[in-house]
């Protein structure tokens, strides 16, 4: 009897320590992955932390599409990228700012309507990701995000606005006022201390590091 416990539970934490092979096979146009990838655990950084704010635009009329995308106002990461955001924001806070995030995980089905609803021409400056390649979003290791004053509360100004397809939008874009530029910087230097890699067409994208390890996924909100 206690040997079958035993069994029992090493089997079951073989089972969630072990990294599962995904194989897809999808008719809706996902690209197939084969591999070895770690178990998904998308976790709601808000959550862990209640002094993120949050601003998820998609879940509202008020971005590039016109139209909500989300039926839920919520922000997701893996476990990992997320306890590293949580690290970030609190070297940000001793500087006086903490994280306003807009987006977190992504559907693969909205990274497609994404792509779907751009030009052609906005599709070669990189300003929306190939569903063929999937987002990192999709894999749950992509956050966008900004900065708000402790002081104020407020949103503070950044060079561009959040989705703004111009050159103002790029990470390394230097004209424009001297406080916004110095703000992006503090959160790109910050966010990299903890394993982000800011997007050079957008300041306000950060890939995770072990974006990699993890598969691309097309679970909506209301599942996790
Ligand atoms: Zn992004």
């Amino acid at each position: 009897m206690i040997t079958s416990k035993l069994n029992i539970r090493v089997l079951s934490r073989y089972f969630l320590l072990s990294l599962f092979v995904l194989t897809y096979s999808c008719s809706n146009g996902q690209p197939k992955e084969s591999g070895e990838f770690r178990q998904p655990d998308l976790v709601e950084p808000i959550k862990l932390d209640s002094t993120f704010h949050l601003d998820i635009k998609y879940a509202t009329d008020n971005n590039f599409l016109g139209k909500p995308v989300y039926m839920q106002a919520r922000a997701f990461l893996q476990r990992p990228a997320a306890e590293a955001l949580i690290r970030a924001n609190r070297k940000l806070q001793k500087e006086g700012y903490g994280i306003i995030i807009f987006d977190g995980y992504r559907p693969w089905s909205v990274t497609k309507l994404f792509w779907d609803s751009v030009t052609e021409e906005e599709r070669q400056a990189g300003f929306v990701a190939d569903p063929q390649k999937g987002s990192r979003h999709n894999r749950g290791c992509a956050v966008d995000l900004t900065l708000y004053s402790l002081e104020t509360g407020k949103e503070v100004v950044m060079p561009s606005e959040y989705d703004e397809f111009t050159e103002r939008a790029f990470s390394d874009f230097s004209g424009g006022d001297s406080e916004a530029i110095r703000l992006r910087d503090l959160l790109s230097s910050t966010m990299e201390s903890e394993g982000f890699q800011v997007l050079k067409e957008e300041w306000w994208h950060f890939d995770y590091k072990d974006w990699r390890l993890y598969p691309i996924l097309n679970l909506p909100f209301e599942e996790l």
